[in-house]
């Protein structure tokens, strides 16, 4: 089916509703075994038509094989977000791949004079190459925080990771315009028996 068809079928789900960029990029991966769960970065249009929607600035669809990397990293900040939010260990492998990814990332740093002192940039020439440095970067920072605050939707059709900003640790959705809207309903009708 062609991505457009998909879109018209499958959106309005909220995207962009995790408040972190790694985890947004881990939801594009389809959670569940729903048919209406695609991947939304499955081809390189899919990917720009994702960072688009998002507000992103990648100028053009990647490369295959620079999507293959891409969707590495995602498979594996995936696996490392499920076992965050299930307390389990990390694999090794999937710790490899975002070490390596981290590493690549460190690399292409650079100290930057400018009015007011040095800032830190990206150097990497390609816009691509810095989206995934991004992700790599958001991945470090939310990884050697408070573990408590990478979470997973309840809801079973979703499974969307999301970041507990809230002071109390006290969300619980991914989005209250989807999942927690979804829940209220379904409660109200448990409650009222229709
Ligand atoms: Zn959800």
């Amino acid at each position: 089916m062609p991505t457009s068809d998909r879109l018209k079928r499958h959106l309005p789900k909220h995207e962009f509703v995790a408040g972190r960029i790694c985890l947004d990029f881990c939801n594009t991966l389809p959670r569940t075994r729903l048919e209406a769960d695609w991947d939304r970065a499955e081809t390189p249009d899919d990917f720009l038509a994702w960072a688009q929607r998002g507000g992103i600035a990648t100028d053009r669809a990647p490369a295959a094989d620079v999507l293959a990397r891409l969707l590495a990293l995602r498979a594996a900040l995936a696996r490392i977000f499920d076992a965050v939010a299930d307390g389990h260990r990390a694999a090794t492998g999937d710790l490899d791949v975002l070490n390596a990814e981290l590493a690549d990332a460190r690399a292409a740093e650079r100290l930057v004079p400018t009015e007011r002192g040095f800032v830190l940039a990206d150097a990497a020439p390609a816009a691509i190459d810095r989206l995934r440095h991004a992700v790599v970067r958001d991945a470090e920072d939310l990884l050697t925080g408070d573990l408590r605050r990478i979470k997973r939707c309840p809801d079973h059709d979703c499974l969307w990771f999301f970041f507990d900003a809230s002071k109390n640790l006290s969300r619980r959705w991914c989005s209250m315009d989807d999942c927690g809207t979804r829940d209220k309903v379904r409660r109200f009708r448990e409650r009222e028996r229709f």
